[in-house]
């Protein structure tokens, strides 16, 4: 019995996790929120996210151009 018990709580664990990450991966998108919410307060570039001072026309980090203004 406690096996069939253990499987029955894997499944419902995998279920769980599956749900989760499909919620993250297709409809929540809490990084591009997270990116969103964060360009308020600090520029980042947009391929490597490396936090910028504000002023720079290239990233130090990647060599991306940066939109400014
Ligand atoms: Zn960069």
């Amino acid at each position: 019995m406690s096996g069939s018990c253990r499987d029955l709580r894997d499944q419902m664990d995998n279920e769980s996790v599956l749900d989760a990450f499909s919620a993250l991966v297709s409809g929540g998108r809490p990084g591009y929120k997270t990116i969103i919410e964060k360009k308020v307060e600090v520029k980042k570039c947009s391929e490597c996210l490396f936090i910028l001072g504000g002023n720079e026309k290239f990233c130090p980090e990647c060599g991306e151009k940066l939109a400014t203004n």
